[in-house]
Order: C-alpha cells, then structure tokens, then sequence
C-alpha cells in the first residue's frame, strides 16, 4: 500500500489548461474520490496518477518515490474505467486470470486459486465458466474490479466504474466497493461526477472546478461547511443568499437580503453570503421568516421538496409534509446557516 502525492500538477493541451495547480495527498488506504462536473480536469488527475500522461509541471509521488518517467505497467496501479473494457472472447476465469500475468513475484496461491480467490472477494464465485456477455452489468464491472486487482496493486484507480449501470446496480455495487476497499484496505483513488456517489463512498472528497481544486474534506465537512459558492451549489442542493450587513448583534450580524433582514451568526464582514441547505428551512416562519409562492411540490419517497418562488428568487425547501397553501412563510434557524468564507464579489442577487 502506499501514500500518493500530487504537488503543483499542471497538464495543458494545445492552449487548453486541463489542470492548474493541482496538489493532494491520498493517505495510505484512504478512499479518496475526486468528484466535479464534466470537463473539470477529474479524469486527467486520474492519467496523471496513472502515468498516461506528460506533465506540464508538478510531481507525483508514490510514498518517496517521484514517478516522472515511470511507465504505467510499472506503477503497480490497478485501473477500472466506465465501460467494463472486459476481453469478450475470454471467459470470467480468463479475464481475471490476464490480470495475474502481471503479478510479480507471483503469490503463495496458483494462478486457480488467486482466480477463484477474487472472484469470492467480489461476489461471483461461481462465475467462472461465464462469458462476459452472459453478465449483468454491475457482474461486469466487479470481473473488471477482480482483474485490476489481480496483480496486487498497491494503488486502485477508479473512472466512473457505475455510470453505464442503472440506479439499482449502481447502489449494490456502491456497497461491495466500498466493502472490498476496505477489506483489502488499498489506497483508492475514484473519480465520479455524482456528488451523491461521492459522499456515500469515501474517506475523503475533492471538489474540482474548471482544472482546480476548489475544497478537500471529509463528506461531511464539506456538505456542512463549504467554502465557496461553487461547492455550495455542487455539493447537494443550496439556497444562497446574499446581502449586506445592517447592524451587529451579540448572537450575530443583521444582514440585509431584498429588504429582509436576516440574524445570521459567524461573520463581521460588511458583504455577506451564507447558505442555508433545504433540510434546514422549515415551513411556518419562525425566525428568519419570509414569506414565498409554492411553484411546485416533489414527492421523494422520505420527504417532499418544495420549490418556491421568493419574489423572483427560487428557494427550495425538503419537509416531511407537502405545504398546503400557495402562500406560505418559511424560516430558518441562525445556528443553520453557513457563513462562506470571501468570494462575495461574483454573487449578482
Ligand atoms: P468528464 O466527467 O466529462 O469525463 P473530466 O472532469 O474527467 O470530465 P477531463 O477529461 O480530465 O475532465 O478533461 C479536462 C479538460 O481537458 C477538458 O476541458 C477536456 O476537454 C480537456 N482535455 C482532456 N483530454 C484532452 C486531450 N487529449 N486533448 C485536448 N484536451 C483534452
């Protein structure tokens, strides 16, 4: 197992700036998944840390080792990419087995019995006599997973393994991966556009924007307490408000939002923006109270999710009843909001 470093990681592409800047450390068998829209630079980190790619500038370091000029093959990284990528010729055993060509030194097991061995690790002993065509998808992809770990990596790489699944499969095989990461205890590098999917599975997130890292944390950490308006907005759903602060208070300042005012505790700064998360508004006023239009209602199972009109601004609010009025007040308390830190200055209310 081993500790991955990337330090000041540029990668350009004929005027195309893919990443700027891009440090992280991925603890020794951390889950650590890099999670961003599309074209944010997530699958270039991956190929870096691959040894796909040529750097513009920046380090990559396996525990001491700087790995410039080290071929992929000689990495130790197991790879899982979006379409399975199983040989279709071969059969399950087969296809698993190829991994083992690249094991060095070879095991106490033979070549049958480390086969047999991965195959019960991802759920499909059994298996082995199967075509890949005689599989579902997510069966696909946990023989791709038993392939990349075939030859022991010390470093598992994944791109979107669950995309091309259906929501059912991408849930179980969210599961066993997660089950299997922390059974073989393997540093785990995930790339996932699924901000959802991100903080089901991992130790650890980086948000990525536009070739950069915009925050690292722990799920939590970084759903609670976001520190720019693009986390805040990617990272499940938000309500951002932004105002200018009135008065100081002792229990926090009194900003101004659309000529509401607002007690919002943790900031001194003349400019404010704090986001408040649908879960934490509630219907019927209280503190913080404005008043709003229901435009529509969505039953998600749990919980509905409620999208207002604030004159002119959408709000949107989950409460385990539906509202039954058009009109209603919604409030919410102090200790819910979330200051965010600077970044007032691109904010257009
Ligand atoms: P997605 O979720 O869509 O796969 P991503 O976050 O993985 O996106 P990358 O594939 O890393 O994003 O791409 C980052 C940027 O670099 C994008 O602007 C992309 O167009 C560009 N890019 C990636 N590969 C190349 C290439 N071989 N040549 C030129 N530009 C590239």
């Amino acid at each position: 197992m081993v500790e991955l470093r990337l330090s000041g990681v540029r990668k350009e592409y004929d005027g195309v700036t893919a990443l700027n800047d891009v440090s992280l450390r991925v603890a020794d068998g951390e889950f650590f998944t890099l999670v961003g829209p599309s074209g944010c630079g997530k699958t270039t980190t991956l190929r870096a840390i691959a040894g796909f790619e040529d750097l513009t500038a920046g380090t990559v370091r396996f525990g001491d080792r700087e790995m410039a000029g080290v071929p992929p093959e000689e990495r130790g990284v197991g790879l899982v990419f979006q379409n399975y990528a199983l040989f279709p010729h071969m059969t399950v055993a087969e296809n698993v087995g190829y991994g083992l060509r690249f094991r060095d030194p070879p095991g106490a097991m033979t070549d049958e019995e480390r086969v047999l061995d991965l195959l019960e690790l991802v759920d499909l002993d059994g298996f082995e006599g199967r075509d890949p065509d005689e599989l579902s998808g997510g069966q696909q992809q946990r023989v791709a997973l038993a392939r990349a770990l075939a030859p022991g990596p010390d470093l598992l790489l994944l791109d979107e393994p669950m995309s091309a699944l259906d929501a059912r499969l991408r849930d179980d095989l969210r599961t066993q991966v997660s089950r299997i990461q922390s059974d073989l205890g393997i540093t785990t590098v995930y790339v996932t556009h699924d901000q959802e999917e991100a903080l089901a599975i991992s130790d650890r997130v980086a948000v990525m924007n536009d070739g950069r890292i915009e925050q690292v944390g722990r799920p939590e950490d970084v759903y609670r307490r976001p520190e720019s308006r693009f986390v805040a907005e990617f990272v499940g759903e938000n309500n951002l408000f932004s105002g200018e602060t009135r008065a100081h208070e002792t229990r926090g300042s009194l900003v101004a939002v659309r000529g509401h005012e607002f007690l919002v505790p943790g900031s001194t700064a003349d400019s404010v923006t704090f986001c408040v998360r649908p879960e934490a508004l509630r219907l019927g006023g209280g503190e913080n109270a404005f008043s709003a239009t229901v435009e529509t209602v969505e039953f998600l199972g749990e919980a509905f999710r409620v999208h207002l009109d604030w004159d002119g601004k959408p709000i949107t609010l989950r409460v385990p009843e539906a509202p039954d009025d058009e009109g209603v007040r919604v409030g919410f308390d102090p200790d819910d909001v979330h200051v965010i830190d600077g970044g007032t200055a691109d904010i257009v209310e």
